[in-house]
């Protein structure tokens, strides 16, 4: 596409845009009567209008069900996850039975790891990318510990080359040949946080198992954002948290993919009453016997409240015919995004704002983490001044996610409007 760097291009854009409607089904922060623009999906997704009252029926079940709304009524709670794992296969491209939202994402990490890496002396090792969201890193360490190996020894982080941001998949390739059969696991993001870079998810599993490894990944920033195809990619197992592109409200629910291929297997868990079998879960018998497929996985009662806003949530992308139509607009959007930050770069004279993630639309989804050369920070905090919400990595980027469910083409023009203005004032010589 041929972008322009004016509003009625933008305007045109948006009107053309089969999915503009959907924006008008959630809520903008606000401040002083203003809307924000906001580009933080990739941290925290946007409050859908129905939450509330999605919210306030589940109160009012409690309130005039109590503990009968488990089983009576319309959609008991019981069997509420049900539904949720029906909207949320076709999002990451699994089956059914090979999802179940449960949990909170870190917890969910470690207990798939419970079951997926189980070290021996001659295959300990985990390989992920260098640079990982911290908790993971936090995860993947203290389960090393767990199991008496060394971090140090059987972490194995690839790193970008000199000089470059990102991972190639060569480079992830061979250091899977290179370590072969001493790695248990490896454990990549989907997405990198930092980065947006988008790894190649099937390239890497296929190298992983090559090598006898089992393939993992935690899809924090891709799921809700990339069209994704887990059982047919033969991943092993994933997990996600829903509160980022998925708008599943701070702190919601996670959910974990486990392939089929392995329901079979008797695989080791931390088990708990809510993964046994559901049939005969009220016998209340002696010895665990796991519900057939992901939903073995759960440990605790379902968490009814956000479950509610996750389902809430998922509909939405449901309504937007899930993420094939979602992820051309976001194509585009994320483009335009591209497009005006080099715009901005031209009117300014030199290149005060390089994008890191990678340019490809095949290696990065909706986010783009852009290095300011200089008073970054500062810069930073005068878009938010000026009702333009990104996020802000210490030391020097600058993370923008235009969100195609609810991101306009003119939120990325004013942007650049702003950005621009902002950057002249604060970078002028005499500013110092
Ligand atoms: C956001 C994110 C988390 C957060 O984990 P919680 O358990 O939900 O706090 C973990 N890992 C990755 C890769 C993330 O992007």
């Amino acid at each position: 596409m041929i972008f322009e760097n004016t509003l009625t291009f933008a305007n045109r854009l948006d009107r053309e845009d089969p999915l503009k409607d959907f924006r008008k089904k959630f809520l903008f922060p606000n401040r002083m009567g203003k809307d924000y623009i906001y580009l933080c999906g990739n941290s925290l997704g946007l409050q859908p209008k129905v939450t509330k009252e999605v919210t306030n029926l589940q109160l009012d079940r409690w309130a005039n069900l109590a503990v009968e709304g488990w089983f009576h009524g319309d959609e008991p709670w019981m069997f509420y996850h049900k539904e949720i794992k029906r909207l949320l296969a076709p999002l990451v491209g699994a089956f059914e039975v090979e999802v179940c939202p449960m949990n909170t994402l870190t917890v969910n990490l470690h207990l798939l790891m419970v079951s997926f890496y189980r070290p021996t002396s001659k295959r300990s090792k985990i390989i992920m990318e260098a640079g990982a969201f911290p908790s993971d890193q936090y995860a993947i360490e203290s389960q090393i510990i767990h199991h008496g190996f060394e971090p140090n020894e059987a972490i194995i982080e690839v790193f970008p080359r000199e000089g470059e941001s990102t991972l190639r998949t060569e480079d992830i390739v061979a250091k899977i040949k290179e370590n072969g059969d001493e790695i248990a696991l490896v454990l990549f993001g989907g997405i990198n946080y930092f980065t947006g870079q988008w790894f190649d998810m099937e390239a890497i599993t296929k190298a992983g198992h090559e090598v006898g490894a089992i393939v993992g990944f935690d899809l924090a920033h891709a799921a809700g954002n990339v069209p994704m195809k887990l059982h047919d990619w033969n991943v092993d197992f994933a997990c996600w948290c829903s509160y980022k592109y998925q708008n599943g409200g701070p702190g919601g629910i996670s959910a974990i993919f486990v392939h089929e291929k392995h329901f079979a297997s008797k695989l080791n868990r931390f088990a708990g009453w809510w993964g046994y079998n559901e049939n005969s879960r009220f016998k209340m018998d002696k010895g665990f016997v796991p519900e057939a497929g992901a939903d073995g996985w759960q440990v605790s009662c379902t968490q009814v409240l956000p479950m509610a806003i996750y389902h809430a949530a998922l509909k939405i992308f449901a309504e937007a015919d899930n993420l094939e139509p979602l992820r051309i607009k976001s194509i585009a959007l994320t483009g335009y995004l591209e497009f005006i930050i080099n715009e901005v770069n031209k009117s300014i004279g030199f290149t005060q704002y390089r994008i890191i993630t990678p340019a490809n639309p095949a290696e990065r989804g909706a986010q783009l983490s852009i290095i300011a050369k200089e008073k970054g920070k500062e810069i930073f905090d005068e878009l938010v001044a000026k009702h333009i919400l990104g996020d802000w990595r210490e030391p020097d980027v600058i993370r923008f996610s235009p969100v195609p469910l609810y991101n306009s083409f003119e939120d990325i023009y004013l942007t650049g409007v702003a950005l621009l203005n902002i950057s002249k004032v604060i970078l002028a010589p005499n500013n110092d």
